[in-house]
């Protein structure tokens, strides 16, 4: 039987299901015996979703970088004129 700690070094390995069956297997039988690695796994999983939406090319929603990219496209064609360039 794994402990904890080998538990720890594979879980990264079993979201990304880069695990053989038999070490799969080893690792889910530690997860159902073992409560603290179980919620770990959780937090894990939950942290890795996140990073992934957070880096996932974006879709739909904010769309607030469009609009500055709107703005910067418009002043290079040269449609504004003046102002004191204080950009920040
Ligand atoms: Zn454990």
């Amino acid at each position: 039987m794994l402990n904890c700690r080998d538990f720890a070094e594979q879980a990264d390995a079993l979201i990304d299901e880069e695990l053989g069956p038999w070490q799969a297997m080893r690792l889910r039988l530690h997860l159902s015996a073992c409560k603290g690695c179980a919620r770990f796994f959780e937090q894990l999983r939950l942290t890795r979703r996140l990073s992934e939406a957070a880096t996932a090319p974006g879709t739909d929603g904010d769309d607030g970088e469009t609009a500055r990219i709107d703005a910067l496209l418009a002043a290079a064609r040269g449609g504004v004129g003046g102002g004191a360039g204080g950009d920040g």
